[in-house]
């Protein structure tokens, strides 16, 4: 077994769609980025390239990088597990927290961990994504921006741990 973490933090900015997920979240603003700015699946990408031994997110995907200026992250981590997939290694489980004063995500995790799954070609039931708030404290708190923590664990295919 082998477990890999990932952070993500991008800030919000007026005129974007909020993605978060792959789900499209409706919200007064979206957050900034090179790509789609999908913060959860950042860090599920990171916490999956860690747990592989394979860099992080920007050595695959450059942020300067044309051909991924507004990509779809949903892409990125399809791109991703392919890479990890082809080491021989199965997605144990995803483990992921969501730092946002707002908006309430409850409604839309299930939707967020059913496209993580099927990029990840592993059973939804084996992600559990959490949302959070900052509580008012800092930046987060103060609604400046969205973050996100997560954990993936990876198992050897055809061993007994997935
Ligand atoms: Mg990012």
């Amino acid at each position: 077994m082998r477990i890999g973490i990932g952070y993500d933090i991008h800030p919000f900015v007026a005129g974007r769609p909020l993605i978060l997920g792959g789900v499209e979240i409706p919200f007064e603003r979206g957050l900034d980025g090179h790509s789609d700015a999908d913060v959860l699946t950042h860090a599920v990408i990171d916490a999956l390239l860690g747990a592989a031994g394979e860099g992080d997110i920007g050595h695959h995907f450059g942020a300067s990088d044309p051909q991924y200026r507004g990509v779809r992250s949903l892409r990125l981590l399809e791109e991703s597990w392919r890479r990890v997939k082809a080491r021989g290694f199965r997605v144990g489980n995803v483990d992921a927290t969501v730092v946002a004063e707002a908006p309430p995500l409850a409604p839309h995790l299930k939707g967020m961990a059913a496209n993580l799954a099927r990029a990840l070609e592993m059973e939804e039931a084996r992600i559990n994504i959490k949302p959070t708030t900052a509580k008012g404290l800092g930046p987060l708190g103060s609604g400046e921006g969205i973050a996100c923590l997560t954990v993936v664990l990876l198992t050897e295919a055809g061993g007994d741990g997935a």
